[in-house]
């Protein structure tokens, strides 16, 4: 760390540092205190009658676990206004720590196979975005994400729609879900359909799967970036190609370790991952229900790895060289960054 500073200056500096973040599901980041005020309006029982009960809830035994009860919590969201309402309590929450920029996820395979209609989800999400903007001058962006579990011609509905709705800030298609007997291969087609219509396309590949899920994901579906990844480094000529290509990794270490996928914190491979010259970001996936924030991210992340002031900075600017933001609009937010991180320094950092 630099000599400079001291723990609390440190903390300081991140928690009021702006952030951006690229790997945040909208369902995922739902407080259970908003999970609990849409499961009331719309009768539907949930396994827990206050958020902390339901807190205790969202301790997962594995990453099928967590599936199982993001699907069960899915069911609140019903109509326009729930899901409004689900996206700006996010919204608010992220502003809160700061976060300008975000590009969110969106499960919309989940809501379409129980009946919900795209409009209504987008409808929704949309209207939150606005007056995410208007009310906390947060910027958004959605990625539809296809829930592998769901199978092909599912992932192929979403895609259709996902490349007719530019006007609800939809800008690209994702695909989640468990890795373990849904290979990426088998979803080509969604993924070329959105990238004739001059899409972004990202995979979480690598998470709980090795190499060959990732290698699936940049051949198959040409992904342009990756959730997690963080399995990469089981296959040097892997790491190569995604340093040579500054093809970007999504990482969200309290996930990984809240799923299995890690042990714990510092058996975590960030540290290595960013040694390998990677594009690496940290984003929080699944806030809501793993207990944590973007904030809470790199604040474990300085305190396990020890590091710097210029470590942090750095990774926090990555969210924004990795975005999907035109190469003019990355530079703008780049410099505005900047600039306030300079402005920070000045007033944390003793001379
Ligand atoms: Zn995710």
């Amino acid at each position: 760390m630099d000599p400079k500073l001291d723990r609390k200056a440190i903390v300081e500096f991140i928690r009021r540092m702006p952030k951006a973040e690229l790997h945040l599901h909208m369902e995922g980041a739902v407080q259970p205190r908003t999970w609990l005020k849409l499961a009331d309006r719309n009768g539907i029982r949930l396994p827990a009658d206050t958020p902390e009960e339901l807190n205790e809830v969202f301790r997962f035994r594995d990453f099928d676990h967590f599936i199982e009860l993001y699907t069960l919590c899915c069911t609140c969201l019903v109509n326009v206004d729930d899901f409004r309402l689900a996206t700006y309590e996010l919204l608010e929450d992220l502003a809160a720590q700061n976060v300008r920029y975000a590009e969110i996820f969106l499960s919309p395979t989940l809501h379409l196979a129980r009946g919900v209609k795209w409009e209504t989800i987008m409808a929704g999400v949309s209207a939150a975005r606005r007056e995410g903007e208007r009310d906390f001058g947060i910027q958004t962006a959605f990625i539809p994400d296809i829930s592998r579990e769901l199978g092909p011609e599912m992932g192929l509905t979403v895609a259709r729609h996902v490349a007719k709705s530019a006007e609800y800030g939809v800008i690209g298609l994702g695909i989640g879900g468990p890795e373990v007997g849904f290979p990426p291969d088998d979803y080509w087609e969604a993924f070329d359909l959105i990238g004739e219509a001059g899409m972004h396309r990202v995979a979480h590949a690598g998470e709980t799967l090795g190499p060959d899920s990732i290698w699936g994901a940049l051949k198959a579906l040409n992904a342009t970036r990756i959730g997690h990844g963080v399995r990469c480094l089981e296959d040097e000529a892997l790491v190569a190609h995604l340093r040579e290509n500054q093809i970007a990794l999504e990482v969200c270490p309290t996930s990984n370790v809240c799923t299995g996928v890690s042990k714990d914190w510092p058996s975590h491979p960030l540290k290595q991952l960013l040694e390998a010259g990677l594009l690496v970001t940290l984003n929080s996936d699944d806030p809501g229900m793993f207990t944590t924030t973007l904030t809470n991210e790199f604040l474990r992340a300085q305190e396990t790895f020890d590091l710097s002031l210029d470590e942090i900075t750095d990774l926090a600017l990555n969210a924004l060289r990795a975005s999907f933001l035109s190469t003019a609009g990355k530079r703008e937010w780049i410099a505005k960054f900047e600039a306030e991180f300079e402005k920070l320094r000045g007033e944390l950092v003793p001379v």
